[in-house]
């Protein structure tokens, strides 16, 4: 069957983009990232904005969720705008109309947050996967160097570790690491796989090696998008780093040209995904949490950062070009930092975003004069 997608496409473009993977082509054909921005400003005009009393009238609601208002800003207000669905599984996004923050509502109550995560989920992080999901990270860390290059006994955190892949990378180039988890079973798996890393199960707070903190590096890889208490976890985040450490992200980014063409269908919303962030709502994240400040790294998609991509120079260009002309790469790849030392320290190569005024900005008391 011929999707009136595809006709259209091939009413506009002809053959000529059959052969560049859908993930690309939006990246790539002429004109039509702004097509796609239009079209996504004509969904936010006409999307209705509800009080949370009047949207949650309507809805059920499962055992395991509850309502929000924007974690972010704290509006109460809804605008629905997506109904993700696949095998045994739909939701609802809805858009904050004050900051832009795209959640699930209803969401998860986080103490039933484990009924997403049935046994069976740490098949899918080893095996073939986990050759290529090392590689991804080798990757995802070069854009941070030099912060990661060379551990030298500095204290890593890698939260929501998994099967220990990263960890794993971490040990190898002389992290004193260490990662924590909510599934048992990749516990035990990532355990196996380490010499020196270890990681735990549970909670930061209730493992003492992680309580007492002074961390020079925490990463949240593609795990951003699974918390549903977020402040509160950053909070925990930023008292852990030691004086100059950093944050480091990789998420579904919430301004992807992706979701912006494909709406519902958009691969940033998977089964456990709870909140979807980008450079816009990020920052306030951060600010509230007590960092001071926040650079981005644009993510080209998998292909092209491996450099196995196969689509040609100049078309590899404009993809690069429309990424950074729409800060619309399908993932978000960020580094937070704790104070100024911090960002004098690692900030090199990225364009910092100050959160705080710096002391030197500061009125200055008159007390003593
Ligand atoms: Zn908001």
């Amino acid at each position: 069957m011929v999707s009136a997608r595809r006709v259209l496409g091939r009413l506009a473009y002809g053959t000529r983009y059959d052969r560049v993977p859908w993930g690309q082509r939006v990246y790539v054909r002429p004109g039509e990232r702004l097509v796609r921005e239009a079209q996504w400003r004509w969904r936010l005009r006409r999307a209705p904005v509800l009080p949370l009393e009047d949207y949650q009238a309507d809805l059920p609601l499962g055992e395991i969720e509850e309502f929000l208002a924007c974690m972010m800003c704290g509006d109460e207000r809804q605008q629905p705008l997506f109904r993700p669905a696949g095998e045994k599984w739909r939701y609802r996004v809805v858009r904050c109309p004050s900051c832009g923050f795209l959640y699930r509502n209803p969401n998860i109550r986080p103490e039933r947050l484990g009924d997403l995560y049935a046994t069976g989920y740490s098949k899918f992080l080893t095996g073939k996967y986990a050759a290529n999901r090392q590689r991804r990270y080798d990757l995802t860390m070069q854009a941070f160097s030099p912060i990661l290059d060379a551990g030298e006994g500095r204290r890593l955190l890698d939260f929501g570790c998994g099967a220990g892949l990263f960890l794993e990378l971490a040990e190898q180039r002389g992290f004193d690491a260490y990662g924590v988890d909510l599934s048992p079973d990749s516990v035990a798996q990532a355990n196996e796989r380490l010499t020196k890393a270890r990681a735990f199960y549970g909670a930061p707070e209730d493992v003492p090696e992680i309580a007492e903190g002074g961390f020079d590096v925490i990463t949240l890889w593609s795990v951003l998008a699974h918390l549903p208490r977020p402040l509160d976890d950053f909070t925990r985040f930023r008292s852990l780093l030691a004086p100059g450490g950093v944050l480091l992200i990789l998420t579904v980014n919430a301004r992807s040209l992706l979701l912006k063409a494909y709406g519902s269908a958009w691969s940033g919303f998977t089964k456990n995904h709870l909140m979807f962030y980008s450079s816009d709502t990020l920052p306030t994240l951060l600010r509230r949490t007590g960092f001071a400040g926040v650079g981005y790294a644009p993510h080209y998609g998998d292909t092209v950062e491996a450099g196995t991509s196969r689509l040609p120079d100049p078309l590899r260009a404009r993809l690069r070009r429309a990424v950074e002309a729409t800060d619309g790469g399908n993932m978000m790849r960020a580094m937070a930092f704790a104070d100024d030392e911090a960002i004098s320290r690692w900030g090199g190569a990225l364009k910092v975003r100050r959160l705080r005024e710096s002391p030197a900005s500061a009125p200055l008391e008159s007390a003593g004069h």
